[in-house]
């Protein structure tokens, strides 16, 4: 077992009940304050612990890891630092949460590095040098299958052999809290003969995860689908704004374009594929059986349950969805590898996004398109309203949690406010 995993520790921090952020957890992120410039952290409790104070005061120094590494705008040094290092930094802020203070007491210090959570400003985690999107929930495929195209042809001839994917943009890939902006766009309405210019009328949310790489490759190189989770650093929620509408007219013949690279939120926590292994699961049953290149044994789907609340700009937010990461057909690692099997070169900091994640009932749908079925099922909303798709003034929030054994494991939220169009 890893060691920060045990579920027996316990924090000298307070950790509220139903927290995302016990000692088992320890995400990484990276804040600022109006003082501090911005720096490496972790999550315990309402806190964040600045990971450069504690580096300072010489937490770090036998694991031998350039101090400097800790005061980066950004998370990809230190991911690049490899899964044995970060690891074992994971491991040391555990010993020092750890309410036996016997090694490592680094109490006296909480004024130091320690800060409120709501008196910090968390930044984008990682430089995402390239994004990829999946399109890996059998269920999300067959409904927008269904959808366009009839239940007889709801997924195409290739889906059930390989990870359908396109290359994202990753310059608009947001962090929690920014706000969105209606996009414009070319639109065709329904019976018309000629395209329309103006603001989306149909936005929606993507309820997706995001992996992190963790480890370069070179031009050429393969992954295999059984080592592929060794270049995983961590996950995060993951929200692929879409406008339906700019979607529909331009994704044929070579998908989608500007109705996805207006925006996507990331949550500012990543949590690591390490503190992930206790709630490994069998994915669901792929049939017919993939190629050898994308076959892999043993549980690599994982259970985290997860949600999205709508909230108006004035009035009670309403949960509109809960899914499960673990319904995916297709797996990171089989994704992984599928990316690499053509000797494409992957990077530490790149983002691969696991496609809208809906389950088998309605109450799973991952996004409004689904939930609304095209507008023609609208949502009511506890003031009364109703909604089909996303209005202006409406924020969108992904939550995502594990839980077992009475260890709950949360990402945080990623949060989106929409504002209305620029025309
Ligand atoms: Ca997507």
């Amino acid at each position: 077992m890893i060691k920060a995993n045990d579920p027996s520790l316990k924090s000298w921090v307070e950790v509220p009940e139903g927290s995302d952020f016990p000692i088992q957890n320890l995400p990484f992120g990276v804040f600022k304050t109006p003082g501090l410039q911005p720096r490496l952290c972790t999550a315990i409790g309402t806190y964040v612990a600045d990971l450069s104070v504690l580096a300072e005061h010489g937490f770090f120094d036998d694991l031998q890891i350039d101090r400097g590494v800790f005061y980066q705008p950004t998370l990809n040094d230190f991911i690049a630092l490899g899964r044995e290092k970060t690891r074992a930094v994971r491991n040391r802020i555990s010993e020092i949460l750890d309410d036996d203070l016997e090694d490592w007491d680094a109490s006296q210090l909480a004024d130091y590095f320690l800060h409120q959570q709501s008196e910090v400003v968390m930044l984008m985690p990682v430089k995402v040098g390239d994004y990829t999107d999946f399109y890996s929930s059998r269920e999300h495929a067959t409904n927008i299958g269904t959808m366009f195209r009839g239940k007889e042809n709801a997924l195409m001839p290739n889906w059930l052999h390989l990870p359908v994917g396109y290359h994202g943009r990753a310059s608009s890939i947001i962090v929690s809290g920014t706000p969105v902006t209606r996009p414009m766009g070319q639109q065709m309405p329904q019976d018309a003969d000629a395209p329309v210019f103006g603001p989306s009328k149909l936005l929606d949310f993507e309820l997706e995860m995001g992996f992190v790489v963790g480890r370069n490759t070179q031009l050429g190189d393969r992954v295999a689908v059984n080592e592929a989770e060794d270049y995983i650093f961590g996950l995060t929620l993951f929200n692929d704004w879409s406008a339906r509408d700019i979607q529909k007219w331009e994704y044929v013949p070579l998908g989608p374009f500007l109705g996805k690279s207006f925006a996507s939120t990331v949550s500012p926590w990543i949590v690591t594929l390490d503190a992930l292994e206790p709630f490994r699961t069998s994915g669901p049953e792929q049939d017919p059986q993939p190629l050898p290149y994308l076959q892999h044994s043993g549980a690599h789907a994982f259970d985290i349950n997860l949600s999205v609340d709508i909230k108006p700009e004035q009035g009670e937010a309403k949960t509109v969805c809960q899914s499960n990461f673990k319904y995916l057909y297709w797996t990171m690692a089989q994704q992984l590898a599928h990316h690499t099997v053509n000797g494409c070169n992957i990077k530490v900091g790149d983002l691969m996004a696991s496609g809208t994640i809906s389950g088998p009932e309605a109450s799973s749908f991952g996004s409004m398109l689904e939930i609304s079925w095209r507008g023609t099922k609208p949502v009511s909303m506890p003031d009364g309203s109703e909604r089909k798709f996303i209005l202006d003034g409406d924020t969108v929030i992904l939550k995502g949690y594990c839980e077992k054994n009475g260890i709950r494991i949360g990402f945080g939220e990623a949060s989106g406010q929409v504002l209305p169009a620029r025309q």
